[in-house]
């Protein structure tokens, strides 16, 4: 009995502790990899340019670069080229007043992240056609 018992603990604790620490760690070097690529552009971009926000042309030093952030043009992290062309040094606010901005302007846009049922149907598609062609003209 008292056997049985242990076997029945070693399970229940197997299963409760392996997925999870596995999914964990997982998660944990996603994030690392992460952090570890965003430190190495914002280390190149803040040597690039001066510690002033592009925006509101508000400065920086060493006690608040960390409210410095780094900007990308394109909206694509992944697009890092050495010249820096991709960059922008934003402060917090204006960083998310830039976001902001860009989300505003997709809202109702066919969207891969934002909205996939969306794509399927979407009322708004005539809508950015007209709006397409106005640009273009
Ligand atoms: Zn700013
Ligand atoms: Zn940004």
């Amino acid at each position: 009995m008292q056997a049985l018992q242990v076997t029945i603990e070693a399970q229940v604790n197997t299963m409760a502790t392996d997925k999870p620490n596995k999914l964990d760690r997982v998660v944990a070097e996603a994030r690392q990899a992460r952090e570890k690529r965003e430190q190495g552009y914002r280390e190149r971009a803040l040597k690039m340019y001066p510690h002033i926000c592009g925006r509101c042309g508000r400065e920086f030093d060493r006690s608040n670069l960390h409210e410095l952030t780094v900007h990308h043009r394109d909206h694509n992290h992944d697009n890092n080229p050495p010249d820096g062309s991709n960059w922008e040094l934003l402060c917090l606010y204006c960083h998310d007043n830039e976001h902001q901005r860009q989300l505003e302007a997709a809202r109702g846009y066919t969207s891969e992240s934002s909205n996939r049922s969306a794509a399927t149907h979407n009322p708004f598609a005539d809508l950015k056609a007209m709006m397409d062609q106005k640009k273009d003209k």
